[in-house]
């Protein structure tokens, strides 16, 4: 039997994929953050009770009217829910915002959280390096986004009270975007987009929809950096999607279906 560790190496994927090696100022760095987690996740603990309630129809309908120009300021300013109190900056997404290519993730982590922008951690390196191994590069016919557009306490799991709270801009980024294929990134994305309560195993290799959009389901890359063998299955997954992609392309030409020109947002 072939071992996976030729399979990637046959797939051109074993330079690109390498985990770099964690430097001891990185490691102090990560120690750094941790502590500061704790404390953060203490601050948000004492000022951020859980409300059960829907967001209110009229801050849904003002986010579904935003425009490009006045999304990010308005995520920026967004306290629907006790994340603000603990975020140094919201992640509203990042790239290509007629891109065909949308990549969404759970939520932005510490690097995240001082930067503004998604996936530049370690975890953002490797989806990098996953868009290189398809020949994209992040910001060229790719957008990046999160589920939740501030940073959970800690990195803990988003609660369905955030997530509720911060989906309406995700819907508004995806209406905005007409993205062609929506790659879902870990079991937040997968199951916030599809509306299932589902493993990511029984989600992936087949071709699910987002309000008509192809979605495919893949492992987050923070995960696959703990479990380098699934980094197979996730190119397989990459694989199926590029093949979805250029499906639809072809039965557009096929069709003599004309992409509408876009409008400015
Ligand atoms: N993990 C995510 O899901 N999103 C980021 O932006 C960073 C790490």
């Amino acid at each position: 039997m072939v071992a996976r560790y030729d399979i990637l190496r046959e797939l051109g994927l074993l330079p690109l994929w390498r985990l770099r090696a964690v430097s001891a100022e990185a490691g102090e760095k990560r120690n750094a953050c941790t502590s500061s987690a704790a404390e953060a996740t203490a601050r948000y603990d004492a000022v951020a009770p859980e409300r059960s309630r829907e967001p209110p129809v009229d801050r849904v309908q003002h986010i579904a009217t935003l425009k490009w120009a006045e999304f990010a300021a308005d995520v920026t300013a967004c306290t629907a829910c006790g994340l603000c109190r603990t975020r140094n900056k919201a992640v509203p997404g990042v790239g290509d915002v007629h891109a065909q290519w949308l990549f969404v993730g759970e939520a932005p982590g510490a690097e995240e959280d001082a930067k503004g922008e998604p996936f530049v951690g370690q975890a953002g390196r490797l989806l990098d390096n996953m868009l290189a191994a398809l020949g994209m590069k992040r910001g060229e016919n790719v957008y990046i986004a999160n589920v939740l557009k501030c940073r959970p306490p800690g990195n803990r799991t988003p609660s369905p009270l955030e997530v509720e709270s911060c989906r309406p801009y995700l819907d508004r980024q995806i209406a905005l975007i007409r993205p062609t294929l929506i790659v879902a990134l870990g079991k937040s994305a997968a199951t916030t987009l599809l509306n299932v309560d589902a493993t990511i195993a029984s989600l992936r290799g087949r071709v699910h929809r987002y309000q008509g959009v192809p979605l495919i389901v893949t492992y987050h890359p923070a995960y696959l950096l703990r479990n380098l063998p699934d980094k197979a299955k996730a190119w397989e997954d990459l694989c199926l999607a590029r093949a979805t992609i250029r499906g639809s392309q072809a039965a557009n030409r096929s069709t003599g279906l004309q992409i509408a020109p876009r409008v400015p947002n």
